[in-house]
């Protein structure tokens, strides 16, 4: 696997395929800079060895070249996190980007127009790589968020590049971690699935059996489950055209020596709301009329045991509907464990979706191991598919 150690850039021109596509507001402030500040120890390593960084980036899904989507609304930004001027050119390909490029000095930043602008960036079109390629000696994948997709940036244009590519510091941690709990990590091995669905997270569990000794299943695919063993869940959510999975899940834990933990009590509403009425019921027995919005006390105890005995620990999705505050404490409890655990020594990754919105939003951030950047990557990756982006690099 090739890194940035692999290289020396003194007086090269690293073209970065960054993953620059941040949150704005109104009048076009960043609103969250972290994947800016993500991408800044690679860059600050290049310029350090002598060369130059070609940044390349999405920003948003605009259709053809549309001004509200322009990464010139983000320069001050990077400026600011970088501290360096940051040289911005109004097209990614062209003369105008290649004249942009090749006068581009040793510790000198040069950021491109949004890639989106031209449809071939989506299509992976072969042509428009090449015309990107030229414009760096070194080709950088540092874009996780993006590296399942086979886009022209993030796949396509490695071709151009052989011997000549490497993952930048962030995609090589992200690689890191997820080998950690999928290949490397240290037993007993948890993962953590809650979220609202069975039906998003079935490929996950299938993929993970083979590699985890504990599996919790909380949020709102517990009532998939219990239903198919048949437990009353009331109002709760329930896919039950995957009951028949369910079971069959169970079953196979069970041949793989695999421990799987259910909530076995759950905090019920008598609607979904945060003010309804609540009472904490048996998870097999909750009463027509209330839902299961969040896992009970004992259910937290339970989960509590299993997290602390643990040496790696993947979470992906949330034990309840912690977008409200009544029904978060399922939530705020397993990160608490989790955090606990990885202060004894653990490995703690979180990914994947809504995980890492409750994670940043209660405050886990730096208490866990590692949070991913990629949403989708990292499904696509917890569901064992390699991922374009990072096979690019690791072909010749
Ligand atoms: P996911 O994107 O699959 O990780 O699902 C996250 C969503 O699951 C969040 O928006 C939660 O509100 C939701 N969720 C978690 N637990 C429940 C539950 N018991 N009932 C309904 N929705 C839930």
């Amino acid at each position: 696997m090739k890194t940035l150690n692999d290289f020396d850039f003194k007086d090269k021109k690293a073209l970065i395929r960054v993953d620059f596509n941040v949150p704005l507001d109104g009048n076009y402030n960043v609103t969250d800079a972290t994947r800016i500040e993500a991408a800044k120890p690679t860059i600050i390593k290049i310029l350090e060895d002598g060369g130059s960084c070609i940044l390349m980036s999405h920003l948003g899904r605009p259709k053809g070249v549309q001004k509200e989507f322009s990464l010139k609304h983000i320069v001050d930004t990077v400026e600011k996190i970088i501290g360096v001027e940051i040289k911005f050119v109004s097209n990614c390909i062209g003369s105008i980007a290649e004249n942009a490029a090749r006068d581009l000095n040793p510790g000198e930043i040069l950021l491109l127009e949004n890639l989106r602008f031209h449809e071939e960036e989506e299509s992976g079109d072969k042509d428009f790589a090449e015309k990107l390629s030229r414009l760096g000696d070194i080709y950088v994948n540092d874009a996780f968020g993006t590296a399942h997709r086979a886009h022209a940036s993030t796949t396509i244009i490695a071709q151009f590049f052989p011997n000549k590519k490497c993952f930048g510091k962030l995609l090589a941690q992200e690689i890191e971690s997820i080998n950690k709990v999928m290949k490397t990590g240290e037993k007993p091995v948890l993962a953590v699935l809650g979220g609202a669905k069975v039906s998003s997270k079935i490929t996950i569990i299938e993929n993970i059996l083979d590699k985890v000794d504990h599996l919790i299943i909380g949020g709102g695919m517990t009532f998939t489950f219990v239903k198919a063993q048949g437990g009353k869940i009331g109002d709760s959510i329930c896919e039950d055209d995957k009951m028949d999975l369910a079971l069959d899940i169970l079953k196979q834990a069970k041949e793989k020596n695999v421990e799987v933990h259910i909530p076995v009590d759950v905090i019920a509403a008598d609607a979904f709301d945060n003010n309804a009425n609540t009472q904490i019921v048996d998870v097999f027995h909750i009463p027509d009329g209330w839902q299961g919005l969040d896992a009970g006390p004992q259910s937290i105890k339970n989960f509590h045991d299993v997290v602390m005995q643990c040496k790696t620990i993947l979470w992906n999705g949330p034990l309840g509907v912690f977008e409200m505050e009544n029904f978060a404490n399922g939530t705020i409890e397993l990160g608490n464990s989790i955090a606990e655990s990885t202060k004894n020594g653990a490995f703690s990754l979180v990914g994947g979706g809504d995980s890492v919105a409750a994670v940043k939003q209660f405050g886990f951030e730096n208490k866990v191991s590692y949070v991913s950047t990629g949403g989708g990557a990292m499904l696509e990756s917890l569901e064992g598919k390699t991922l374009p982006g990072i096979a690019a690099i690791l072909e010749d």
